[in-house]
């Protein structure tokens, strides 16, 4: 089997040291492995995506020494796929409507039992399930409202979850990650696959798409984590193979914190100006 891997980005503000590490992480394992590295961009949130960062995206990923060995693929040529997916769970009668705004979940959550802290999910907050019994699941694909997967009724028939977790090195030994679909019922709830202002989501695109790019493993930062679960369900949904997943560290701040998009100070394009090479950012990021 060939080893497949990808670098997936959305172009909604500058890649900095975090997507460097990742990127380079991903490139050096396939390049180990005598395999294939595939670079995704992910902008299927065309209200926040933009060209000019794609086009940063492009030039700074070269100027690192990264090479992909297909052309890009772009979310936003595949929407018809990911409406296809979405038109099969409608029919298969796991999703509902929902027209609950971020506000009336927080309102639906801010007044739990005494002691009882809401629980949050890879998406924040657990949804309370408003709109669960409310709304029809059958009939024509309902068009421009959200839609949720519900969460036991798509785990009907499973037991568990599971997928192998691998360490940096080949040699390492793959973890086996089990979650039973209580847990998942529990600490995912229902889940947003497709929005309001367009057809999908992340964890349906991202699935959908490593399958068509026969991504044999993925390897992103451990802030995925969590949603690597849902990501395994919908492959068990949609008939599709499970990767092999590498979760790794996240660059972190002086302070400890996580770096973010708006982190100008340690975008790549700082660096560049500032003459650093793409030596100095790998040994920056410990590679
Ligand atoms: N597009 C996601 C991000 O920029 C990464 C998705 C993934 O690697 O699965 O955080």
């Amino acid at each position: 089997m060939t080893f497949v891997t990808r670098f997936a980005p959305s172009p909604t503000g500058p890649l900095h040291l975090g997507h460097a590490y990742s990127a380079l992480l991903a490139h050096d394992m396939a390049r180990a492995a005598d395999g294939r590295f595939l670079l995704r961009i992910e902008d299927i949130d065309q209200t926040r995506c933009r060209a000019e960062w794609e086009a940063q995206i492009f030039d700074d990923l070269t100027w690192l020494g990264i090479r992909w060995d297909e052309p890009a693929v772009r979310q936003s040529e595949r929407l018809d796929i990911y409406a296809e997916a979405l038109l099969g769970l409608w029919h298969s009668h796991v999703l509902y409507p929902c027209s609950c705004t971020r506000r009336d979940i927080a309102a639906a959550m801010s007044a739990p039992q005494e002691g009882v802290q809401p629980a949050i999910g890879p998406d924040g907050l657990l949804y309370p399930g408003t709109c669960r019994e409310e709304t029809v699941r059958m009939g024509k694909f309902p068009n421009q409202t959200a839609l949720r997967l519900d969460m036991q009724d798509a785990l009907q028939g499973i037991h568990s979850i599971e997928f192998s977790e691998s360490g940096y090195q080949t040699k390492d030994q793959d973890r086996l990650i089990r979650y039973s679909s209580r847990e998942v019922f529990q600490t995912v709830g229902d889940i947003v696959l497709s929005r309001k202002d367009f057809l999908g989501s992340y964890h349906l695109s991202v699935v959908l798409d490593d399958a068509a790019q026969d991504v044999t493993h993925v390897i992103r930062g451990e802030d995925l984590f969590e949603a690597t679960k849902i990501h395994v369900l919908l492959q068990r949904l949609l008939g599709l193979p499970t990767p092999i997943y590498h979760h790794h560290a996240l660059i972190r701040d002086d302070d400890g914190k996580r770096l973010a998009k708006r982190d100008d100070a340690r975008a790549i394009a700082t660096y560049r100006a500032e003459g650093k090479s793409p030596e100095d950012i790998r040994r920056m990021v410990g590679l």
